[in-house]
């Protein structure tokens, strides 16, 4: 590969172990690496790539999203429930996605993101009708260029069974854990720069037994993968653990092996004090979700005690039925306006929000590799124009989620361009939005 020199930023955001921000910055990329970060930078052999009055960022890291769902956004029935009947509203919709249903609303989710500024991202994908595999979405992330952590979601206890869902999109807890080790041994790629990853993902704990999240747990352990799930939700979430478990969320988890560097809970809205701190001590990830957390009203996330304590925090826009938009710099704003209403307008700045969005979601995804613009660190990159009527007027450009654009300019993944001049590089999108809107329209009818 050719060496590119990303030249005379305006602004850029290390996000670096310093927190370092240079004024007409460079950056250096060889092989998909981060060589050299500084100001005035030789040009040598490398291919300049000007970013005059543009913010650089690393790129953004989303930790938490069903992509299947972009196929059922704003659906009517689902626009206004809480959770549970939100889930029993869509559940039949779903019951009907085929493989290419998952594979094109995987492809227009992570386009989606892309725009947005992400360079990577993990799927929870816990439904497989009609012969969908996890790697319908993993084709999909190839197509688009993103770094691509896919879990092996499930769901085993049907309505029959106490559980929320249908029987039919149930599985055997053999199935699932046997298709588990299929596309770990399939697709994992444990090494630095890897571009897909596979974890284990059990739906939540009122999808499936105890036993299956114990022994899901233990085969992710035995093969070295990250483990995911839905945890402590919103009320209903708490009151169904204390009925059916006897125990919090927290204790639960504790108790089956769910707490550990190498697991991230998505939500996490109603953990308590002591719930924080055993997630702090066993450094156990979170995915906050803050525009699902409103769509649904399922609350504000302690975020800033969970900061305070040393939780690992990551951003995820979440399934797109929920939110129901994929714009990871807007989940950003919303993080740290959230934060702001339950505590104040000091409890979280605009370049704290930008850090969880992006340095927090690496280390939640065990990405130590990726989240800052370092020497030996990926080169995944985001370049934004603060030259356009967001920005117009602002003191302080850098501050990107106070008055910053919503898309980004330019996009590299591994030193490779996934968008260009604010549209998408690797794919034809209107064909894929052609695509996602017949899909929509026929599941409608
Ligand atoms: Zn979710």
């Amino acid at each position: 590969m050719t060496e590119i020199l990303i030249q005379n930023a305006q602004t850029v955001l290390t996000m670096d172990d310093a927190r370092q921000e240079l004024i007409n910055g460079d950056i250096r990329i060889r092989d998909g690496v981060i060589t050299e970060v500084g100001t005035d930078l030789a040009v040598g052999d490398a291919a300049v790539h000007r970013a005059d009055g543009c913010v650089v960022t690393p790129g953004l890291v989303n930790t938490h999203h069903h992509l299947y769902q972009t196929l059922t956004r704003a659906v009517p029935g689902g626009q206004d429930a809480l959770l549970f009947g939100w889930l029993q509203t869509l559940y039949p919709i779903w019951a009907r996605f085929t493989p290419e249903h998952m594979r094109v609303s995987a492809t227009v989710g992570l386009a989606e993101l892309a725009l947005s500024g992400c360079t990577m991202s993990s799927d929870h994908l816990y439904l497989y009708p009609n012969g969908s595999r996890l790697e319908d979405t993993i084709d999909a992330a190839g197509e688009v260029g993103l770094r691509f952590h896919a879990t092996r979601g499930a769901m085993s206890i049907g309505e029959s069974d106490g559980g929320l869902p249908p029987d039919h999109l149930v599985e055997r807890e053999a199935d699932i854990l046997d298709d588990c080790i299929r596309v770990i041994d399939g697709f994992h790629d444990a090494r630095d720069g890897s571009i897909v990853r596979v974890g284990v993902a059990p739906c939540s704990p009122f999808s499936v037994s105890r036993e299956l999240m114990r022994d899901a747990a233990i085969l992710a352990r035995d093969k070295g993968v990250m483990m995911h799930t839905h945890l402590a939700e919103n009320d209903e979430d708490i009151a169904y653990s204390l009925e059916k478990f006897g125990c919090r969320p927290g204790q639960y988890a504790e108790d089956l092996g769910w707490t550990g560097d190498d697991v991230w809970h998505a939500h996490c809205v109603k953990l308590d004090g002591q719930e924080i701190d055993l997630f702090a001590k066993s450094r156990t990830g979170v995915a906050h979700c803050p525009c699902s957390n409103c769509r649904l009203g399922s609350g504000i996330a302690p975020v800033r005690a969970m900061r305070d304590a040393g939780v690992p925090v990551g951003l995820g826009v979440d399934g797109s039925a929920s939110n129901d938009a994929g714009n990871l710099i807007l989940e950003g704003r919303q993080a740290m306006l959230l934060q702001r209403v339950a505590n104040g307008a000091d409890a979280m700045s605009a370049r704290e929000a930008l850090e969880i969005a992006t340095r927090g979601g690496a280390q939640v995804l065990g990405r130590h590799d990726c989240g800052q613009l370092a020497v030996g660190k990926r080169a995944d990159i985001a370049i934004w124009d603060t030259s356009g009527i967001e920005s117009a007027g602002s003191w302080d450009p850098a501050a990107l989620l106070l008055a910053g654009p919503v898309r980004v300019r330019d996009l590299f993944v591994e030193g490779r361009a996934v968008v260009r001049e604010g549209q998408m590089a690797t794919i034809d999108l209107p064909r894929v939005i052609e695509d996602q809107n017949r899909l929509a329209r026929a599941l409608a009818n």
